[in-house]
């Protein structure tokens, strides 16, 4: 069942881990739909980097809620900037391919 959901993100089938932390906050918030809550959670079994975001973001977001304010730890922080920057590049070699 992994291999087959490492192949269906691979092609672009099943969510991966960018669009996994795009609706981070509405998977954690409940406002999910039921069919992209189930492929979140098919891609949380596999991906051991998302399902330590995950649990980081939680983390996160209950200090948040006991302190009253916001500190990012930097480990999320950190997670959060490799992945902005492979998503620039990403959108970066397709505008140059585009264009
Ligand atoms: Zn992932």
């Amino acid at each position: 069942m992994k291999f087959i959901t490492a192949l269906k993100t691979a092609l672009g089938m099943a969510p991966g881990c960018e669009q996994v932390n795009e609706f981070l906050a509405e998977y954690v918030e409940g406002t999910l739909d039921e069919k992209m809550r189930a492929q979140f959670q098919e891609h949380m079994d596999m991906c051991k980097c998302c399902d330590h975001y995950l649990d980081q973001y939680r983390h996160t977001i209950q200090l948040t809620k006991e302190t009253d304010e916001i500190s990012v730890p930097s480990e999320l922080a950190e997670h959060t900037l490799a992945f902005l920057r492979k998503s620039n590049a990403f959108a970066s070699d397709q505008d140059a391919a585009s264009s």
